[in-house]
């Protein structure tokens, strides 16, 4: 796939590679769970069941990189496997017997998740799979990519001992992602993101005849079978990555939202995600702004916040034109107040210019300026409580923004001007 300059460069293999296979017990030390890893294995072993780490770490182990999770995989017994790493470590312990899957929270906040070894069949493409316990092998053989395809034994006799039968190593080795066999896209479209989302990660590229069925999926239709949910799952996903633009330029280019939604970005989506992810915007405001281009519908499950807020962003034109017009601090924090604060960060990195310089005034300043005078003062005034206590302090709020009153006394006297035009008008 040809890469954006955006894209991570390639890096020298590390030494690891260097090692026999004999000597693989020196990668599990580098790992920092080690005794973690260790215990794990015992565990299963006293419950008579096999023990790997799988998946991302393990990819991550032998790159050398730091991997924020522990997947972990067992080939029996796994609720009772749960319960007593839950009980041994002492952590919070969740179990879902339907998908035979659970997650230990260590009490230093190591997250473990646990699942049961599995095979996984599609009664049709795109839809979810039927899931069987099966042996690691078979597990391994229904992942998505070789290079996460690889276990790392747990066993106290295998301890630090590889299983890659796919050979996923050979393709870390030549920085590749690959699928396991020929439906794997049409089995689970959602792999498309996947596969793409590793590649620019990893700076590696899709191989030849992988990216042939990637591209053929998205010619013949498939993703667009996929839920919105499954969809925005992936979306978000994309956002928390560092190399979050080239990601999604790749997308753009392989015309994936194209097959999914018949999306494709104006040329300015590009240039304010980028403008975004120069601010360091966090990977909420980075999907908030997306979502403000796709074509959302009811059937979309996001937050009630995150809808208004990226609605907001469709509407602010008017907005825009008041607020370039005017200079007057609370003719600014009027305008802006309704605004959902992520939809105002948003627009402060993406605009440019003046309006620009008025949202971060509002952000930064206005939006933490406070009446000194509150309800309770204007009760003790003997002020008939109502709303008409909102219009008085609201009143204060104008003033204070506009530099008309400066302190409580300011305030006071002020409050008693517009009680007094109150009872004359
Ligand atoms: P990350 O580093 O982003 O956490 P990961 O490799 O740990 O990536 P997860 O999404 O946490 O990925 O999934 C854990 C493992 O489950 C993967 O490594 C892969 O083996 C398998 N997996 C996840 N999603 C799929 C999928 N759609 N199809 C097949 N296997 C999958």
């Amino acid at each position: 796939m040809a890469r954006s300059s955006c894209t991570a460069k390639k890096q020298t293999p590390p030494a690891i590679w260097a090692s026999s296979p004999g000597t693989l017990a020196d990668l599990i030390v580098r790992c920092q769970h080690t005794e973690l890893l260790g215990r794990l294995g015992r565990i299963g072993d006293r419950l008579g069941t096999r023990v790997f780490l799988v998946g991302g770490p393990v990819r991550d182990l032998l790159l050398g990189r730091e991997s924020p999770d522990l997947d972990i995989a067992v080939e029996s017994r796994a609720r009772q496997f749960c319960n007593a790493v839950g009980l041994e470590l002492g952590g919070r312990t969740t179990f879902h017997s339907r998908f035979l899957s659970g997650s230990v929270t260590t009490s230093v906040g190591i997250r473990l998740d646990i699942n049961q070894t599995r095979t996984e069949t599609y009664a049709r493409p795109a839809v979810l799979p039927t899931v069987r316990p099966a042996g690691i092998e078979a597990d391994l053989s229904r992942r998505d990519f070789s290079v996460n395809a690889i276990a790392l034994s747990l066993a106290p006799s295998s301890f630090g001992y590889l299983l890659d039968p796919l050979g996923g190593r050979h393709d870390l080795q030549v920085r590749r992602i690959r699928v396991l066999h020929d439906r794997s896209f049409r089995d689970d479209p959602t792999r498309v993101f996947r596969a793409i989302r590793f590649a620019v990660r990893l700076g590696f590229d899709i191989e030849p005849g992988t990216l042939g069925l990637l591209r053929e999926s998205v010619h013949d239709n498939v993703l667009a079978r996929l839920t919105p949910e499954r969809v925005l799952y992936e979306l978000r996903l994309i956002c928390r990555e560092p190399l979050v633009l080239p990601i999604v330029e790749a997308l753009i280019r392989e015309r994936v939202l194209r097959a999914v939604w018949d999306w494709t970005p104006p040329k300015r989506f590009l240039f304010g995600l980028c403008r975004l992810v120069q601010h360091g915007a966090e990977p909420e405001l980075l999907f908030i702004y997306w979502l403000s281009f796709l074509p959302v519908t009811e059937r979309f499950p996001i937050r009630r916040e995150e809808q208004e807020a990226a609605g907001w962003l469709n509407r602010f034109e008017p907005v825009r034109e008041a607020l370039v017009r005017s200079s007057r601090a609370s003719t600014i924090y009027r305008l802006l107040k309704p605004i959902p604060e992520p939809a105002l960060r948003i627009i402060a990195a993406v605009e440019p210019g003046a309006s620009a310089r008025r949202i971060r005034d509002y952000l930064d300043r206005l939006a933490q300026v406070r009446t000194e005078l509150t309800g309770k003062d204007l009760k003790k005034m003997g002020v008939e409580p109502g709303p008409h206590y909102r219009r008085i302090l609201d009143q204060l709020l104008y003033a204070r923004l506009d530099g008309k009153v400066q302190n409580r006394d300011d305030e006071l006297s002020l409050c008693r001007r517009l009680l007094a035009r109150g009872k004359s008008g």
